[in-house]
C-alpha cells in the first residue's frame, strides 16, 4: 500500500510520501538504542513534566489535527476532535499516576522472611525500545494510549503507523520532540508493513504491541515469538449488544445506534451483534432501524453529519462483500444494504440493519467493519449467553438488563475482556483495555497496561 493521504470523502490522492530507506531506518533504531540508555534512568517527575507539555500542545492544535485526522479517514470532525481531547487526558492520567503505579512493591513480611531474605520487593523496570504497529481508526488515540504508558515507564517508541494516516504519524513524531522528549525517545517510521518484520528482529527491539487485524497480529506475533520477544495484541471485535425485557428501551435503542456507527462504524469496540430478547424484539427492532435510517450520511468535514465514508475502498469493498453474502443466503436489510445514490464519489455505505442471520453467514462470525448492524431474537439468558459467545471474537460486551441475578451470570459467562451494563464500551485511562479469543492479548490502559512493558524485577536481600 502506497504511503499517502488519500481522502475518503472523494477519493482524491492530495499527499504522497517516500517510504524511508535501510539507511533511515538503521539511523532511527541506533537513535532509539542511544536514547533507552539514558531516558530509562531519568527521573519520574521530569518524564510527567515532559506527557503534560506534550497534552498541552496537543490541546493546542486540536482544531488543526483533527482537520488532518477527518482528511485522512473520514471520521466526522466532531469525532476527531473528540478523540484529541480524549488523548490529552490519558496523557496527563499518566503524567499524574504512573509513579504511584509503578512504586515498588512489598510482599508481606512473612512470606519474605520465608523466601530467605532479610528484605525482597518487586521492582518495575522498563524494558527498552518498544514497536507500535498501529491503524488507522483511530489514528491519535490508538498511539497515545501506547506512547503515554510506555514514555512514563521509561520505555522509548517507535511508531510504525497505518500507510493511510501518514499526516498523523508524522504530527505525533514532531509533538513528543517539541514537547522536549529526549532525541530518540519517540520516533515516526515512515514504512510500510513489509518493514516491519525487519525492525522486529532487530536486537535492539525489545517489545511490539500492534492494533489491527488478525492476519497483522498473527505475523507479527509469530515474528516475535521467533525472536523471543513480548507482545501485545488487541485485535478486531464483534461484541454483543445484549437487551433484556428489564431494559430501559429508548435508552438501549438510542446508544445501540451511536455504539454501532461511532467512528462510522470502524470501531474494534462497536457494538455489532445485537441480542435481543423475545418480548422487547420487535420494539428495539423498530426503533432501532428507524434511527439507523434517519441518520445523515455525507461530508465528514460538515458538523451535522453522523457517518462519513468508509476510510477506504478495500474497507467499503469487504463491507459489501459480508452484506451481500447475508442476503443471499436470506438475510433482510431492514434499511440500508446499499451505497447511497447521491453520493457516487467516496467509499460511502448507507447504515444497515440486517435480520434473519444463519449461522452459514460470514457476517455471523466475521468483523463488519462498518456501520452495518444484525439483529438476533433469543428467548432467554442461556440463549442469549451461547449466542454471545458464537463468535471467534472476545473483546468487549455490552448488556442491558436491570436484573442483579442476570448481570451476575453475564459477567460471569461472557466471554470478552470487558462487560458494560447499561450503556455503551468506551475505553477510559483508569481502566484496562483488551480481549481474549481471537480479539488478542494483553491489557492496554491503566496500571495493567503500563505494566505490559516492564521488566517485573525481583529484589532479594539476604
Ligand atoms: P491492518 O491490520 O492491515 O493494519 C493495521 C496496521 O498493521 C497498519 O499499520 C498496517 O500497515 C500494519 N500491518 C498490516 N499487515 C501487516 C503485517 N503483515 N505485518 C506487520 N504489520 C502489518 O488493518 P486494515 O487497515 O487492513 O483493516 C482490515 C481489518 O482489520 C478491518 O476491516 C478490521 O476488521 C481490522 N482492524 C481492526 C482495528 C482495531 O481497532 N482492532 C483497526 C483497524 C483494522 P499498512 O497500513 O502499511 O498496511
Amino acid at each position: 500500500m502506497p504511503i499517502a493521504t488519500v481522502n475518503p470523502a472523494n477519493g482524491e490522492t492530495l499527499r504522497t510520501f517516500e517510504e524511508m530507506g535501510a539507511e533511515e531506518i538503521e539511523q532511527c533504531l541506533a537513535a532509539a538504542a542511544a536514547a533507552f540508555r539514558r531516558y530509562r534512568t531519568s527521573d519520574p517527575g521530569e518524564r510527567a513534566r515532559l506527557l503534560n507539555r506534550a497534552a498541552d500542545l496537543l490541546e493546542e492544535d486540536r482544531d488543526d489535527i483533527a482537520r488532518t485526522m477527518t482528511t485522512e479517514m473520514g471520521k466526522p470532525l466532531a469525532a476527531a476532535r473528540a478523540e484529541a481531547a480524549k488523548c490529552v487526558k490519558a496523557m496527563r492520567w499518566y503524567a499524574a499516576n504512573a509513579a504511584e503505579l509503578l512504586a515498588d512493591e512489598h510482599p508481606p513480611q512473612p512470606e519474605v522472611a520465608d523466601s530467605g531474605a532479610a528484605l525482597a520487593r518487586i521492582r518495575y523496570r522498563p524494558l527498552g525500545v518498544v514497536l507500535a504497529v498501529m491503524p488507522w481508526n483511530f489514528p491519535l488515540w490508538q498511539v497515545i494510549r501506547f506512547a503515554a504508558p510506555a514514555l512514563m515507564a521509561g520505555n522509548v517508541g517507535l511508531l510504525k503507523h497505518a500507510s493511510n494516516v501518514p499526516q498523523t504519524a508524522l504530527y505525533l513524531g514532531d509533538l513528543f520532540r517539541r514537547a522536549g522528549f529526549p532525541d530518540g525517545c519517540f520516533q515516526t517510521l515512515l514504512v510500510g508493513s513489509r518493514a516491519v518484520e525487519g525492525i522486529l528482529r532487530d536486537p535492539r527491539v525489545a517489545a511490539a504491541t500492534l492494533t489491527g487485524s488478525e492476519p497483522a497480529g498473527r505475523s507479527v506475533a509469530s515474528i516475535a515469538g521467533d525472536e523471543v520477544k513480548k507482545t501485545v495484541l488487541e485485535l478486531g471485535g464483534s461484541d454483543p449488544y445484549i437487551v433484556m425485557p428489564s431494559a430501559d428501551l429508548d435508552r438501549a435503542v438510542q446508544t445501540a445506534v451511536t455504539a454501532r456507527v461511532q467512528n462510522n462504524g470502524q470501531s474494534c469496540i462497536a457494538a455489532k451483534r445485537f441480542i435481543v430478547h423475545a418480548d422487547v424484539h420487535d420494539a428495539f427492532l423498530e426503533r432501532f432501524a428507524a434511527r439507523m435510517a434517519a441518520l445523515t450520511v455525507g461530508d465528514p468535514m460538515e458538523e451535522a453529519t453522523d457517518v462519513g465514508p468508509l476510510a477506504s475502498e478495500q474497507g467499503r469493498a469487504d463491507l459489501e462483500e459480508l452484506v451481500d453474502d447475508a442476503v443471499r443466503r436470506g438475510a433482510t436489510a431492514v434499511c440500508g444494504g446499499r451505497r447511497p445514490k447521491e453520493r457516487p464519489k467516496g467509499w460511502f455505505y448507507e447504515p444497515t440493519v440486517l435480520t434473519g442471520i444463519t449461522p452459514d453467514m460470514r457476517i455471523h462470525r466475521e468483523e463488519a467493519f462498518g456501520p452495518v448492524a444484525t439483529v438476533y431474537r433469543v428467548d432467554g439468558v442461556d440463549e442469549a449467553v451461547e449466542l454471545a459467545n458464537d463468535t471467534p471474537f472476545g473483546l468487549s460486551s455490552n448488556v442491558w438488563t436491570t436484573d442483579a441475578e442476570e448481570q451476575e451470570r453475564f459477567a460471569r459467562d461472557i466471554e470478552a475482556g470487558g462487560v458494560f451494563f447499561n450503556g455503551m464500551t468506551a475505553s477510559h485511562p483508569a481502566l484496562p483495555f483488551g480481549g481474549v479469543k481471537r480479539s488478542g492479548y494483553g491489557r492496554e490502559l491503566s496500571g495493567h497496561g503500563i505494566k505490559e512493558f516492564c521488566n517485573v524485577t525481583t529484589v532479594w536481600h539476604g
